[in-house]
C-alpha cells in the first residue's frame, strides 16, 4: 500500500528548537520567558510523550502565553511520502524545515519496533553498492532531526519504539557530536536504554575513539564488507586513507574502553567477497575478537551492476565463520517491495 502524504511545513528556526533539549534546557527555557519553573516539566511531557507539533496544542499552558508562542519552533518534520510493504516495514521520505528530504524506516517484529535513522542528507562516503551514496551530500542533521524520526514512527505505528539504528542515510561518525546529542536525547528524554541503540559506521580514522570517550552503552556495528585491504579499498573509496589494521585495532580500544562488544557487517556481493576464502580471511582478521559478525545480503540498486549470492552460497560463508567459532547471522533486508536499500526511496521519489 502506498499513501501519499503532504502536511503544511511548519518552519523552524534550527538554532532554538525544543525538540531533542533536556528537562533542565526546557525549564531554564520557560523561566526565561516568565514562567515558573514547573512548565518545563510540562513541556517536556508535551513534548516528547504526547508529540506536539506547535506550543499551542499544549492545554495545560496559559492560553495567552501559548497563543503568543503558536509560531515557536518546535522542531518536528513532515511526513512527505510512505509506503508500508507487506511485512508492515513503513519507509517514510520526510521532509525537514529547510525543505530537505530524509529517509526513516519503522521496522516491527513480533516485540519490538525498531526505527532506523538517517544522520545526514545524503553521505559522502560514496561506497559503491549504497543509493545513498550514489546520491551525494547535502548536510549534516543536527540533534533534534534525528529525535523527531524516532517520535515520528513511534506516533504513526501508535507502537513504542523498542531499538534505534543509525543505518539510514550518512556516516554517523562524520556528525559525531550531534549523533552523541541525539544519542542522549533518545535515551533520556523518550526513553529508550542506549543498549537498545546501535551506531553504524563505515570507518572515520580517529572517530571510533573519540566516540568511545563518551562512553555510551550503545552498539558499535563496522561495516566491514571486505576481507581484505585491496577487496575494501574497490568497494568504499575512503578505505584508501584507512587501512584494515587501525581500523581494526581502533575496534578493540573501542571495546577496552566501554567494554561493549562491536558488531562487524559484512555485505555479500556474489563473486566479489563471497566466496569460502574470503570467510576465512575474515575470520583471521578477528581472530581473538569478541565479536558478531552480520552478514548482509545485497539489495540490489539500479546503479550498481552488483548480485545477491545465492542462498547455498551465502549457507557455505556463514558455515566457514561458525567453524572458526566466530557467531554471526544474516540481516535480511526488510520490505524489498518497498524499494528497502538505503536511500533508494528518496532516489526513486525526487
Ligand atoms: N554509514 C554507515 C551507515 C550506512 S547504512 C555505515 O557505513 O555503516 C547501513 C548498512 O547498510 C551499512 O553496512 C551499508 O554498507 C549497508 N548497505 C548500503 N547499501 C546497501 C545495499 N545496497 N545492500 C546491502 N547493504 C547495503
Amino acid at each position: 500500500m502506498t499513501i501519499q502524504l503532504e502536511n503544511q511545513s511548519i518552519q523552524t528556526d534550527d538554532q532554538q528548537a525544543l525538540l531533542g533539549k533536556s528537562l533542565d534546557e526546557l525549564t531554564d527555557w520557560v523561566q526565561q520567558q516568565g514562567q515558573p519553573a514547573y512548565r518545563g516539566k510540562q513541556l517536556h511531557q508535551w513534548l516528547y510523550q504526547k508529540g506536539v507539533r506547535s506550543l499551542l496544542e499544549i492545554s495545560v499552558f496559559p492560553k495567552q502565553w501559548r497563543e503568543n508562542l503558536a509560531d515557536y519552533p518546535i522542531g518536528r518534520s513532515t511526513i512527505h511520502y510512505r509506503t508500508i510493504a507487506p511485512d508492515r516495514t513503513r519507509k517514510y521520505l520526510l521532509r525537514l524545515a529547510d525543505g530537505l528530504i530524509i529517509e526513516t524506516v519503522g521496522i516491527p517484529t513480533q516485540k519490538r519496533l525498531t526505527v532506523c535513522v538517517s544522520s545526514q542528507v545524503g553521505c559522502p562516503m560514496a561506497c559503491d553498492f549504497c543509493a545513498t551514496g550514489k546520491g551525494g551530500f547535502s548536510r549534516n542533521l543536527k540533534g533534534h532531526e534525528i529525535v523527531d524520526q524516532v517520535l515520528t514512527v513511534q506516533e504513526d505505528f501508535q507502537q513504542r519504539v523498542s531499538n534505534v539504528v543509525f543505518m539510514g542515510m550518512g556516516e554517523p561518525l562524520l556528525n559525531i557530536n550531534e549523533v552523541v546529542a541525539a544519542v542522549k536525547s533518545i535515551n533520556q528524554d523518550i526513553g529508550i536504554g542506549q543498549r537498545s541503540l546501535t551506531i553504524s559506521t563505515v570507518g572515520i580514522p580517529g572517530k571510533i575513539h573519540q566516540l568511545a570517550q563518551h562512553r555510551l552503552q550503545v552498539t558499535l556495528a563496522v561495516s566491514l564488507h571486505a576481507s581484505n585491504q585491496r577487496s575494501r579499498e574497490q568497494l568504499i573509496p575512503s578505505a584508501r586513507h584507512y587501512p584494515l589494521d587501525p581500523l581494526l585495532d581502533e575496534c578493540r580500544e573501542y571495546v577496552q574502553i566501554t567494554g561493549r562488544r562491536v558488531t562487524f557487517e559484512y555485505i555479500l556481493l556474489a563473486e566479489v567477497n563471497d566466496l569460502p576464502e574470503h570467510a576465512a580471511e575474515l575470520a583471521k582478521h578477528l581472530r581473538g575478537f569478541q565479536t558478531h559478525v552480520n552478514l548482509i545480503p545485497y539489495n540490489p540498486i539500479q546503479e550498481a551492476d552488483y548480485q545477491r549470492p545465492s542462498k547455498q552460497r551465502i549457507q557455505a560463508f556463514t558455515e566457514v565463520l561458525r567453524r572458526k567459532h566466530i557467531t554471526v547471522s544474516v540481516r535480511y533486508s526488510r520490505g524489498l517491495e518497498a524499494d528497502a536499500a538505503c536511500g533508494q526511496l528518496r532516489a526513486s521519489r525526487i
